[in-house]
């Protein structure tokens, strides 16, 4: 059986933001009209919390597509020359299940886990918004700087982490790779105040966001806890807000971000407003008003890593980008 490789820079050649965005607008919409199989993901943490293993099978009726993530995530990697997240996702063919490719799954994590922000905030930002503010400076902070200048039209941009120089090394990249100027600021709260986008992409367990810093008719793509026990907004944050999540499901069992608020009884079950793809489909109300607060959860689905690994494939397949092995996978060919 010939397998197709797609290494990192093939992905981001083959897998671009605007393309992504429309994919995973696809995906999300065939969640919740039932035309995909997906359990919630296992997560396997080493022993000493430094490191965490998932694993994140999915199958996509619509495309239709079958394929598994399997990625680490080291957050001690930031800074270093690897990234937090590293792994392959493999895609499948539904007819005989032959495996089609193996791909590097840390630039299809990064790409599509903006590009899915890029879905919410269309669906639930103001027209006119474009006072962003990053909180995070990392792999996902840069893909989001380039997913939400898709999203809307950016008059300013503001990004802080804890280190300076960090912010520093950030502030280059954007304009590096993406041309756009990105102002340090001095604290979070000094990059929200104002913002009627708000990214919160950290690896911090702790609340990075506070409810009283956001001003009215602010969008929050909340990124980056995906751990029961972790979170970046403050219950505040996350009461004032009109919720919406990637999947009902993986919220109610790994979101901190909800479930923390919920634990302290400050909200229920019924604070979810609603997925992504209700939002596409038109079954749920998205923003009410210029002034109202809005909230995308975001945590990750494999169907996003498949429907863009099907994605992929088939641009590698136009392009004769990737390299082709032979693997295996015939009856007795061991003689
Ligand atoms: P990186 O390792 O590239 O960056 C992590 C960022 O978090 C850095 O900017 C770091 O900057 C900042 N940070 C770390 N700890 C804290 C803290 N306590 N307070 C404030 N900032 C902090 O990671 P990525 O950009 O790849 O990922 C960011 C987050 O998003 C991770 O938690 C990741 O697991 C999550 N993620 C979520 C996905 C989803 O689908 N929802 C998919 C992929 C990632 P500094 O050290 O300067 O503070």
């Amino acid at each position: 059986m010939q397998v197709l490789i797609v290494n990192q820079s093939e992905v981001s050649r083959l897998l671009p933001m605007d393309a992504c965005m429309e994919a995973m607008a696809r995906a999300l919409a065939a969640v919740t009209r039932g035309e995909a199989r997906l359990p919630l993901r296992q997560v396997l943490m080493l022993p000493d919390q430094a490191g965490a293993f998932a694993v994140m099978p999915a199958y996509l009726g619509s495309l239709p597509a079958l394929g598994l993530k399997a990625i680490t995530v080291f957050p001690g990697n930031h800074g270093t020359e690897l990234d937090s997240h590293q792994g392959a996702v493999l895609l499948f063919e539904t007819r005989r299940g032959s495996l089609r490719a193996v791909m590097d799954a840390s630039s299809i994590t990064a790409i599509r886990t903006a590009a899915v922000s890029g879905v919410a905030t269309r669906l639930l930002a103001r027209a006119d918004a474009g006072d962003l503010a990053l909180i995070g400076t990392g792999v996902q902070a840069l893909k989001h700087l380039e997913s939400m200048s898709q999203a809307r039209r950016l008059r300013r941009v503001r990004a802080w982490s804890r280190s300076a120089e960090n912010v520093r090394a950030f502030v280059g990249r954007a304009q590096r790779f993406l041309g756009i100027a990105v102002e340090p600021a001095a604290g979070a709260r000094e990059a929200a105040k104002g913002a009627d986008l708000v990214c919160t992409v950290t690896s911090s367990r702790e609340p990075v966001l506070e409810g009283e810093w956001l001003a009215p008719g602010a969008h929050v793509n909340a990124v980056g806890a995906s751990l029961p026990t972790a979170r970046e907004l403050d219950t505040a944050a996350v009461v004032r807000a009109r919720l919406f999540v990637d999947r009902r499901e993986s919220a109610l069992s790994e979101a901190g971000d909800f479930l923390v608020p919920r634990s302290e009884g400050a909200i229920d079950d019924s604070h979810i407003r609603g997925e992504l793809g209700e939002l596409l489909l038109g079954q749920c109300a998205g923003r009410r008003s210029e002034s109202e607060v809005t909230v995308f959860k975001s945590l990750g689905l494999a169907v996003e890593d498949v429907a863009s690994a099907q994605l992929i494939y088939d641009r590698a397949l136009k392009s004769g980008l990737g390299s082709w092995v032979e693997l295996g996978g015939a009856r007795d060919a061991g003689g």
